[in-house]
């Protein structure tokens, strides 16, 4: 993102899982301890999948998790194993992006995809919290773009808005393309990270052919 666009922005609308955050690394650790535990990793990968959702409706708790492994006590085990590497779960770009929208007394607002509890735990495990204030904080456990974070950005920007001054920071291709056809003056910058196997150069191609200059798509360096 170029300073001088960021400079233009009414707000700054952060998604949190593998864009502000390193889920990925969050979930490796999790399987980690279960694997400690007894478990293991195909069950604590199959568990987490199952745990997540159901019907696209967001569900992961580490209680929730604990309990679905059969072992409710590991609830603490997961706690510890995360706060033991906090320092390195907020990406650092993104965390750059965050001190100059707080420099630039732009709001930052987190908009996320989970179970409120999970993804305030998050929040402040990571850091983010120091960053984004919690009034700032907006979940949803709808997993579809309309139902979910569409609705969210709705709230923030007001009705008859159609996202002009705004700027959403996300990493999926697929749901940034599906929420700026929605907001048809939202611009958005999308954090390309290759070692997710979901998505490809071609489906980040295809966010830049759509929308032209009002995407920005950054690699991410880890
Ligand atoms: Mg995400």
């Amino acid at each position: 993102m170029m300073p001088e666009t960021l400079h233009t922005m009414h707000a700054v609308l952060f998604d949190l899982d593998n864009t502000l955050i390193d889920t990925e690394r969050i979930k490796e650790l999790l399987f980690l301890a279960a694997q400690e535990a007894g478990i293991s990793k195909e069950d604590a990968q199959e568990t987490y999948r199952r745990t997540r959702d159901v019907n696209n409706q967001m569900t992961f708790t580490l209680a929730h998790y604990a309990q679905a492994l059969g072992k409710p006590e590991l609830e603490d085990a997961f706690r510890a194993a995360l706060q033991k590497e906090k320092e390195t779960l907020l990406y650092k770009e993104a965390k750059q992006l965050l001190e100059a929208c707080r420099d630039a007394n732009i709001p930052a607002h987190v908009i996320t995809l989970g179970v409120l509890e999970w993804q305030k735990e998050k929040i402040m495990l990571t850091g983010v919290a120091a960053l984004v204030p919690e009034r700032n904080w907006h979940s949803t456990d709808a997993g579809n773009a309309a139902d979910g974070k569409a609705r969210l950005i709705r709230a923030i920007i007001g009705k008859e808005n159609d996202g002009a001054g705004y700027l959403f920071v996300n990493d999926k291709p697929d749901e940034t393309a599906e929420i700026l056809r929605m907001f048809s003056g939202l611009r958005a910058l999308v954090y390309a990270d290759a070692r997710d196997a979901r998505y490809t150069d071609p489906s980040f191609d295809a966010l830049r052919t759509e929308f032209g200059a009002r995407v920005d798509i950054e690699k991410r360096i880890v």
